[in-house]
This record gives structure tokens, sequence and C-alpha cells, in this order.
């Protein structure tokens, strides 16, 4: 094994060019370095009382309410709390959505993070894969003819809001207009949010994705757009759905409520104190700042020929296959014909720049192997 301190070069200079992957980089959790010295565990229910006294739920609770606000949950009926991610999130309301309607199918787009197949491998659930349109978004029709096709079995609709390729968001809105023409009333609706939840409240115009719209669970990353140096994330759901399959356990004086049962009081922490340092003016000044620095590589890279693309108000940039000492260097995601680069916070012009030079450069390159 190396040393600690090569092991710390060699992060800070991957980090320093890493450009293909959902995490913001411009944070500062210096301030909160002592809770580390405290074994916090925030078993069981974040909203009940439990034995343990070494936790950080009130943190917990603040962000989750926070993110309830932004996602318009039902005054006073939602409840949720601190993941270890958008898969923990995504396999909470699956699991949901199961307990409450065994017999439904799972309906997801082929776009959806390769994660999702697991979770409903691990739950049993029946699923139907719709195509994706060519930007990455849900094909309405395709869905439309499959709902048709099973109208005996309540629907429970994986949808993506911010596919992790193109950042496509599927319009709850519209599949659940789809959904009341053909007379479903049983359903469920899981929105994954896990990059765009961080912003898509700080939309104009606001995508179809929260409760509002029909949405009856979301999931979001905390460590994509808030950023992170711990993976972490926040599930909400409808508080009643919840209640249902909730069992009170002894042990720990707790409501078992949540996927695992020891859980981070560190990641609670992580995420209040930086909702507390940024509030929801930093979050918009962020998203800007991103969106205009998207628009602007897309702008370049088209100055030098490259068909690169965004979806509306993504931060997402798609160009075709990069090469592979460029997806080594930027470390790009790469899947089938196209990579992406995440525009995200941190990014700032002087390093699009740098990049466009590369990629311009490796063109020139190829060119005269040819
Ligand atoms: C990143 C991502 C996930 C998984 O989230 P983690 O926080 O990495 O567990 C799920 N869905 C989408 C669309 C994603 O982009």
């Amino acid at each position: 094994m190396k040393s600690l301190d090569q092991l710390y070069d060699e992060l800070q200079s991957a980090n320093a060019d890493s450009l293909g992957y959902p995490a913001a980089k411009d944070f500062d959790y210096a301030e909160i370095e002592r809770f580390l010295n405290f074994p916090i565990n925030n078993i069981g229910d974040p909203f009940a009382q439990g034995t343990y006294r070494v936790h950080t739920r009130e943190c917990e609770r603040e962000v989750v309410a926070f993110f309830a606000e932004a996602t318009r949950a039902p005054q006073d009926d939602w409840w949720g709390y601190v993941t270890n991610g958008g898969t923990e999130g995504n396999l909470y309301g699956l699991y949901l959505a199961r307990e409450l309607h065994p017999d439904g199918i799972v309906y997801y787009s082929e776009a959806t993070h390769y994660s999702v197949s697991k979770n409903l491998h691990f739950l049993g659930m029946r699923h139907i894969m719709i195509r994706a349109q060519e930007n990455g978004e849900i094909d309405y029709d395709d869905l439309l003819e499959t709902l048709k096709i099973h109208r005996d079995r309540p629907p429970i609709i994986f949808a993506n809001i911010g596919t992790t390729m193109t950042e496509a968001r599927d319009d709850i809105g519209r599949i659940v207009e789809m959904m009341d023409r053909l007379a479903i009333r049983e359903r469920y609706i899981h929105s994954d949010a896990a990059l765009v939840g961080g912003y898509a409240a700080y939309l104009d115009p606001r995508p179809a994705w929260d409760f509002a719209d029909g949405a009856d669970s979301v999931a979001i990353s905390g460590h994509k757009f808030l950023g992170a140096p711990i993976p972490c994330g926040i599930v909400i759901a409808r508080k009643h759905n919840v209640q249902r399959i909730a069992r009170s356990i002894d042990y720990i004086g707790s409501l078992d409520t949540t996927i695992t049962g020891s859980r981070s009081g560190f990641s609670p922490l992580m995420l209040w104190y930086r909702l507390q340092q940024l509030g929801e003016a930093g979050l918009r000044e962020r998203l800007g700042r991103s969106l205009a620095n998207a628009g602007y590589l897309v702008e370049r890279l088209t100055a030098i020929g490259i068909p690169a693309w965004r979806n509306p108000n993504a931060i997402t940039v798609v160009i075709p296959r990069a090469d592979a000492a460029i997806q080594q260097r930027w470390q790009l995601a790469t899947a089938g014909d196209i990579s992406h680069v995440l525009v995200l916070p941190n990014v700032s012009r002087e390093q699009i720049d740098t990049f466009v030079a590369d990629v311009a450069k490796s063109r020139t390159e190829d060119a005269c192997k040819a």
C-alpha cells in the first residue's frame, strides 16, 4: 500500500480533472470535521425517539423538511430520511410501491439507471421496460400501448427526472393524464431525481417531477448537485403510505421504517450544514452558473465542429463517444456511442476552455494518423 500522502496527492490530481460524473466539488466541510470524533448513528426512524442519544436526527428532520418543501409534498402527509444515496432512495420507493400494490407492474424506460433492474430483482417485482426517445425521455406512445394491455394490474411508474446519460426528464404530468384517461385509479409513481432533485424546484419552466405533479415518492442524491465527500441522499414519501408498512422494534425503541438498521448520522449533519451555508439563494445561484456554463460548453464544442447537445435546461452536455485518451484524462462516462460532461457549479469557463482545447487537439492528432 502506498503512503497516505501519496494517496492524497493522487486523489487531488484525479479530482481536479474529473468532468464526467455528477459529483459537485465546490464544498468545504472543515467546520464539521470534529463530529467525526463520535460514533454517531441515526438508527431507526428520524421522526421517532430512540434509546441511543448519539445521533443527529434533528438535522435529519430539517434536511427532509427542506426537500419536502422543494418537492411540494402535501402538508402534514410527508415522511422521509437521509439515505446512502439515490440507489437506496429508489429501492425504498419501489419497496413502498410493492407493499401497497403487491400485484403491480413496474414500468421504466430503457434509459433508467443501471441500479434499478437490480433493485427490481431484489424485490421480485414484475417489470416492463419501455422504449426511450432519442433524447433519453420515455416514449409516451410505447408506455400508453403497454399500459392498455395490462389494465388489470396497478401500474408502478418509475420516472426518470434526469436520466444518467442525457439528463432527460420524464413528464409525470403527462403520465398522470394518460392514466386518468385510461381510468387507472390504483397506481403509484416514483420520481428518480438523483441529480436534478437538487435543483428541479428552481428551474423555469419547472419540470413535472414532484408530489404536486403526482409523484408518490422522490429520491435525490446528496453528493451529486449539493456535493459531499460521502455518498448520501434523501428519500421522501407520502406519510400515510409509510405508516401502513411501519413496524415498531423494542430493541432500538424506534420504528423500523428505513432500509438499513444503522444509519449515518454524519451525512444528515453534512447535508444540513450544506443547506445552512447555501440556502435556496445559494442553490439558485449555483444552478444559474451551471446552466450558463453548460450552454457555453455546447457553443464552444459546436464551434470546433463537434455535434454537442443538451436537453432543455440541463447541465449535462452530450458528445459523440470521446476517444480513449479524452475519456481517461477527463474521466468521462461513456455508454454506447455517447459520452457526457457534467457542468456542475465547480466547473469554470477556464476549465471548459482547457477541455475544449484538449478535444480539438485529439481530433487533429486523429486526423493526422488517418
Ligand atoms: C446517480 C443516479 C442514481 C444512483 O444514485 P446514487 O446516489 O449513485 O446511488 C440513480 N438514478 C439516476 C438517474 C442517477 O443519475
